[in-house]
């Protein structure tokens, strides 16, 4: 109302009386001529304004700068604010949405939006990685042409109550996916991917782990539970096949408790989640010790000797190494033919310490190197059976270098002999700790 007064009814009063005096004065075409003057110069002027607020809006709408009167101010400024308001929530928008690309491209899972006919019209990068798809050149494309399963084309169109889907073996690779369609809006549907290739290899191995335990001990346990059957339906035994009995009897509970040890020493390791501690180790009486323990194996059939070239020691637990170097030189001698050679050596330089067990034996042919380390894994199952071998001792030594940051590296050749080097980074190693090398 105050403006109104202001910019409308006050400078058209102001008019009419100066018009109203002019007539009084001079006459009324006195009067008409000063009305028309002045309402021709207020017209011009609003007209210049309407201009003026036009070359704003076509170019300098953010600007402040244009000065303008009375009601034209006011435009202005409504205007102004509301041009502001729609810069700031289109700035907004544009935020929102780079966030929500962002999002979609970083994704983890696979994101695929597919109409009725399971045409792509959208999907993330993660989902062109999992399902094949090149969306500039697939949208609206089928998915049932781009992965190309019945069970997957089934599952599309008669998903199961919960939507959720097992896609294995994908595009003829070891991609293992986890698929689950949720209704998105009406006629469109949304395809989620989750990755669980890892997770099916870890359940893979738990089995097969199981399986292998479970084969692992019935062996001993049929044979035990074979003679005590005998031993209570038959005739009592002559003291001879008694004694052979109970021999083998004892023999097979003996292997049964030393794979269920090297199980708790795996199963130990394996939930160690911590590095190994920095308590020195000396170097000098562990060769000794694993000298001794080689020999007293071999019963005097293999030359074996050990070396010093370094008086570092290691910085570790000594349990865990005596174990993973035990292991070796068990398996050197279980390995070496009667009269074969085996060289345990310590030695280092700047950048690591090296301990390797060296052997003449059978050797082991190329393609079975990759795979020694796994769980129950053997070149030949029944000559590991016949010298006590689990088919666990380089599991366990493979954890213990995992748990030191060392690596275990193996170079053989079938008939020629192998040799073991466990590898420790030099900050496992403690410099000149122990005595003078020794040989
Ligand atoms: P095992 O208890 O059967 O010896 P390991 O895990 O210690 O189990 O070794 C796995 C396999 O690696 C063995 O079964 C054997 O075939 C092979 N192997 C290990 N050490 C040697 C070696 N020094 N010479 C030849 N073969 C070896």
């Amino acid at each position: 109302m105050k403006a109104f007064l202001t910019y409308v009814l006050g400078p058209l009063l102001v008019i009419l009386s100066l018009s109203a005096l002019g007539s009084l004065a001079f006459g009324w075409v006195w009067g008409i001529v000063i009305l028309t003057v002045f309402m021709t110069a207020v017209v011009a002027r609003d007209s210049w304004q309407l201009l003026t607020l036009k070359r704003w809006l076509e170019r300098h709408h953010t600007e402040t700068g244009y000065q303008l009167g009375g009601t034209w101010n006011q435009v202005f400024s409504r205007l102004y604010r509301l041009e502001k308001h729609a810069d700031q929530t289109q700035h907004k928008l544009r935020e929102a949405l780079e966030r929500f690309q962002l999002a979609g491209a970083t994704l983890p899972s696979g994101v695929v939006i597919i109409d009725t006919s399971d045409r792509i019209i959208w999907c993330n990068p993660s989902a062109e990685t999992h399902l094949g798809i090149r969306l500039k050149q697939d949208r609206g494309q089928s998915l049932t042409y781009l992965v190309r399963r019945t069970d997957f084309a089934a599952f599309l169109q008669a998903p199961s109550a919960d939507g959720l889907f097992v896609l294995n073996r994908v595009r003829g690779s070891d991609l293992s996916l986890s698929l689950q369609l949720v209704p998105y809006s009406t006629g469109e549907r949304m395809l989620v991917s989750h990755d669980i290739t890892q997770i099916e290899r870890d359940e893979r191995i738990r089995r097969d782990f199981v399986a292998n335990v479970s084969h692992e001990l019935r062996t001993p346990l049929t044979v035990i539970g074979g003679f005590i059957e005998t031993m209570m339906d038959g005739d009592p035994l002559d003291p001879a096949t008694q004694t052979r009995v109970l021999t083998t009897m004892h023999a097979q509970a003996l292997r049964m408790q030393h794979l269920v040890e090297e199980l708790l020493t795996l199963s130990r390791l394996e939930s160690q989640h911590s590095p190994a501690p920095d308590i020195p180790v000396r170097m000098t009486p562990l060769m000794q010790q694993l000298l001794q323990m080689g020999r007293h194996l071999s019963n005097g059939q293999h030359d074996i000797d050990a070396t010093c070239t370094t008086a570092d020691d290691i910085l570790g637990s000594e349990p865990e190494l005596l174990s993973a170097f035990g292991n070796l030189v068990t398996n050197a001698v279980r390995y070496t033919p009667p009269g074969g050679k085996i060289r345990l050596l310590w030695h280092g330089d700047r950048n690591e310490g090296v301990f390797s067990v060296q052997d003449s034996g059978i050797g082991i042919a190329a393609e079975h190197l990759p795979r020694l380390t796994e769980r129950f894994y053997r070149v030949d199952r029944a000559r590991s059976r016949e010298t006590g071998g689990t088919g666990l001792g380089l599991a366990i030594v493979k954890q213990v270098a995992m748990h030191h940051d060392a690596k275990l590296e193996i170079s053989s050749e079938l008939g020629k002999g192998s040799t073991f080097s466990f590898r420790l980074p030099i900050a496992r190693i403690a410099t000149n700790l122990s005595e003078t090398p020794t040989e």
